[in-house]
């Protein structure tokens, strides 16, 4: 197994896309399960900090180190099975979405889950639930593990099975290989009705392997996964419509979003049914231009929308998606469609370039991203968006407000312009979060929690909530040496 100490060698795994910095002493690149469970072993005894890594395209800093060392899980990246006939998947945690994506595509089936930074690991999505476009349709990535082999700080092993191991209201029993039992009682949180990212998943009656999903590195090491797959359909419509009021394309999305709901309650498939619905308002076009220079001048904002047909509907569906452009007065002739896989590719590059570039703009200054992750309830989320958008002109800073808007959830990011600004939108940033808590939502969507945003999670769950959570973990790594700083500060 190689380790490597030299700091010039290790820099890559001193931060994540968020340009959130730690430090450590050293990283190891373990290629079996039994490396893992030395290192743990070792670590654990020396009490020695380990931070577990994937591919480091997380946003808050979570599998960054905060001293000790890192484990890079990219020499573990095999594919174990793909079983057709079943539809699952079963592979390591190195595995990269974009190679994944690759072999399943070979065998007509795809895996829904889509966080669009496609170099992402799998092991890294499991951490933190990662969610993305395609979850308007499919759900977040809990919908999708079916199986986990986690190895715990210790180096002891629970294998979890969805289905298999069930909490008895909040009481959660875990049996591991080496015959440990280890009782666990889970907090009673009232989950927002939104897209969740924050905090461990604790609910009455849970699944155990719940609690693992999203427990960001903090709770074990995920060794394998079984991930459910579905067949890939046919084809797609894909378009970006302009809109000349920003209105017009929050009405857009509602319709589209009511739309859709209808046609799952009634199983129809001649009617509306989004796969993805993904606003960005006029800042994020103006940035966008000089890449794009095709978006109409008179702009204010633009939604994207994907929905996949087959031979038989294909025409009932264009046909019905422009009777709801004209409807909601977007830019029927400047409307962008993608009639093959290389413009179906140009479109995700579209939405790709505008959180890529953010990111840029935030390290180009060398200030950390400062992009909200908040969800509320649908009938919350025009009240959201118009406090954002306000606070933030009243203070003049610049901002790009995009995201997953069929899902209500806002991705509202800073630009400052120098370090006064940065503070002055970090104080936004607070007030939004608490705005978004207030209204029933969440505070985390779908980046987690991490480093960044364990103040955030306090204000959402209450101290009370989190020394019980805090409880959960203290029982599975009791020298508290896992993903250090994440969630609890
Ligand atoms: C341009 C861009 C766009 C993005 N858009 C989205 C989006 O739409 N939706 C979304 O959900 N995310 C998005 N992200 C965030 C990011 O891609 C996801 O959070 C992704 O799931 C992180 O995977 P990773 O391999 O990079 O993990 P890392 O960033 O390396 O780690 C993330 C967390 O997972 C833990 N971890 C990693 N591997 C393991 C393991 N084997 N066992 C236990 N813990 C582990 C780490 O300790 C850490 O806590 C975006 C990022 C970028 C850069």
């Amino acid at each position: 197994m190689i380790i490597k100490t030299v700091q010039d060698e290790i820099q890559n795994y001193l931060k994540d896309a968020s340009n959130f910095k730690g430090n450590c002493n050293a990283v190891y690149f373990p290629e079996t399960e039994s490396d893992i469970i030395s290192i743990l072993k070792e670590a654990n005894k020396n009490k020695t900090i380990v931070t577990i890594t994937g591919n480091r395209t997380g946003l808050t800093g979570a599998g960054v180190p905060n001293g000790g060392i890192v484990i890079s899980t990219e020499k573990l990246n095999k594919i174990i099975a793909i079983n057709k006939k079943e539809k699952f998947v079963q592979l390591e945690p190195g595995v990269i979405l974009s190679d994944l994506q690759n072999e399943l595509k070979k065998h007509q089936l795809f895996y829904p889950p889509d966080p669009t930074e496609t170099s992402c690991f799998l092991g890294g999505t499991v951490a933190t639930n990662a969610s993305g476009a395609r979850t308007f349709k499919y759900g977040p990535t809990r919908d999708y593990v079916i199986g986990l082999i986690i190895l715990l700080a210790d180096g002891d092993k629970l294998y979890l099975e969805r289905g298999k191991n069930q909490a008895k209201g909040n009481q959660l029993i875990l049996l591991s290989e080496e015959g440990e039992k280890i009782k666990l009682n889970l907090p009673e949180i009232n989950l927002p009705n939104t897209k969740n990212a924050s905090g461990y998943y604790c609910k009455e009656n849970m699944d155990a392997i719940d609690l693992f999903i999203g427990s960001e590195g903090t709770l074990g090491v995920i060794t394998n996964i079984k991930l459910k797959v579905l067949p890939i359909s046919k084809s797609k419509i894909s378009s970006v419509v302009f809109f000349k009021n920003e209105l017009d394309g929050l009405i857009f999305i509602k319709q589209a979003r009511d739309q859709s709901v209808l046609s799952k309650i009634e199983h129809r498939d001649d009617i509306i049914n989004a796969l993805a619905l993904e606003y960005f308002d006029k800042g994020s076009l103006e940035f966008l231009r000089n890449d794009f220079v095709n978006i109409p001048t008179n702009s204010q904002c633009s939604v994207w929308f994907e929905q996949e047909i087959n031979n038989e509907n294909e025409n009932i569906l264009l046909n019905k998606w422009v009777v709801l452009i004209k409807l909601c007065k977007g830019n029927e002739r400047n409307c962008w469609f993608a009639f093959n896989e290389k413009e179906e590719q140009r479109i995700r590059d579209f939405r790709h370039s505008i959180s890529e570039k953010i990111n840029e703009y935030m390290a180009g200054k060398n200030f950390r991203k400062l992009g909200t992750d908040v969800a509320v309830p649908h009938n919350c989320f025009e009240e959201l968006y118009n406090y954002a958008k306000n606070i933030t002109e009243e203070e003049k800073i610049k901002y790009v407000n995009y995201g997953h808007f069929g899902d209500s959830h806002m991705h509202f990011n800073f630009l400052p312009e120098n370090e006064k600004q940065y503070e002055e939108a970090k104080e936004l940033y607070y007030l939004i979060s608490k705005k978004a808590i207030s209204l029933n939502g969440t505070v985390s969507a779908e980046h987690g929690i991490g480093k960044s945003k364990t103040h955030l999670l306090v204000e959402m769950l209450g101290e009370k909530t989190i020394s019980k959570m805090f409880a959960i973990k203290k029982a599975l790594d009791p020298n508290l040496i896992l993903g250090r700083g994440n969630l609890f500060n």
